[in-house]
């Protein structure tokens, strides 16, 4: 059983040395008699940002199991049931959920708990590790069931062309708002524009004043800040936000690397602003799941959302892959 394993803790910025693939372990393709868990062919593995604070030390409380030195490591993906001793799963079912970034899983308890079956296959598998997953319902949740939109409203999504922000954007121009996004090369300013229908991009690493940047692209303000990024962008988008603005904070990926966060200054503003500001945690939405599928799935099938995806071949791609997230290497949803 070919997996990927987190060589040791790390700090400050990954490398892909900082993960190797292991072909020591043998695993026996049945569920054991002592498990009521599904044994699963790992077809798509999801390479994710909140990855990588679970290859460091783990510190307090956290929302994932940690990972462990030495060990395989876990993540999305999409799989196969060779077997099961679980009712609701059976032999040949297709899933998508937390698993082993290996050939095959043993997938139990508490993972199994947020296991889905994959009911629909007119559309591409690997969807179910970005679009119609859990990238797709942060999307979803972020953006409806937090910031509330209306149309015509001015939205703003960071990190905007990867697995999440592509799909917000895309969903507030559904809406009928004016959407802008920022990405970290001009290929992707270019996609936002012309592929996702964006009404405005900027490229972050060519803009030294992010202030001066939000205000050029909204001399109105921003009415929905959807924040991937934090940081410094996050504090000049709170300069710009307009009154009863909404905030949510989905992510972070600018401070994942560092050991001390950087501050953010502005937060007075928020006040003055009726700013509403909130976390977003995906699995506190996974109820919705059917409800998300009835809206997207129809979207997708008339070619009203698009999605661009990054997909390598082979466990062996796994750690440039993960690695590759923090530089913007990928381009769209990355996957193997
Ligand atoms: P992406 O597919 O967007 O990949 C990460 C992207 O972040 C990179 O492609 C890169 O794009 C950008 N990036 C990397 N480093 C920086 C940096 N220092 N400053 C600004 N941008 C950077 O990831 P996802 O769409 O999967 O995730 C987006 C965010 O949502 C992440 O913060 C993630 O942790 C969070 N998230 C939160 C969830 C929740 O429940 N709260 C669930 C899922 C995701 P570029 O070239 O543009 O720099």
């Amino acid at each position: 059983n070919k997996q990927v394993i987190l060589r040791e803790y790390i700090s400050g910025f990954p490398k892909d040395s900082d993960l190797y693939i292991s072909t020591e372990k043998t695993m026996p393709l049945k569920v054991p008699e002592s498990s009521n868990g599904v044994l699963v062919k790992n077809l798509y593995l999801s390479c994710d940002p909140y990855m990588r604070l679970l290859m460091q030390k783990p510190e307090g409380p956290a929302l994932f199991t940690p990972y462990t030195s030495g060990s395989v490591i876990s993540g999305y993906g999409v799989a196969k049931v060779l077997d099961s001793k679980h009712p609701d799963f059976n032999k040949g079912d297709l899933v998508w959920g937390t698993t082993g970034f290996e050939e095959y899983s043993l997938i139990t308890t508490p993972e199994i708990e947020s296991l889905f079956k994959i009911e629909h296959t007119d559309v591409p598998l690997s969807y179910y590790t970005g679009i119609l997953g859990m990238p797709g319902m942060t999307a979803y949740a972020g953006f409806y069931e937090i910031c509330n939109p209306k149309k015509g409203e001015y939205v703003f999504v960071s990190a905007a062309s990867g697995a999440v922000g592509q799909l917000v954007g895309q969903f507030a121009k559904l809406m009928g708002c004016y959407v802008v996004g920022s990405a970290g090369s001009e290929e992707k300013v270019d996609l936002l524009i012309n592929k996702f229908g964006f009404d405005g991009a900027f490229n972050y690493k060519e803009e030294h004043d992010f202030d001066a940047a939000l205000r050029r692209c909204f001399p109105e303000g921003i009415d929905i800040y959807f924040d991937n990024v934090g940081g410094k962008m996050l504090d000049a988008v709170i300069l710009n936000m307009r009154e009863h603005g909404r905030i949510v904070l989905c992510g972070m990926v600018s401070q994942y690397n560092l050991d001390r966060h950087e501050g953010v200054n502005n937060l007075m503003r928020l006040i003055y602003k009726r700013v509403l500001m909130k976390g977003l945690v995906v699995f506190d939405y996974y109820s919705l799941y059917t409800k998300f599928l009835d809206l997207v799935l129809p979207y997708i099938k008339e070619g009203k959302i698009v999605y661009v995806e990054d997909i390598d071949e082979g466990l062996e791609s796994i750690p440039a892959a993960l690695v590759g997230l923090f530089s913007g290497r990928n381009v769209g949803k990355q996957e193997k």
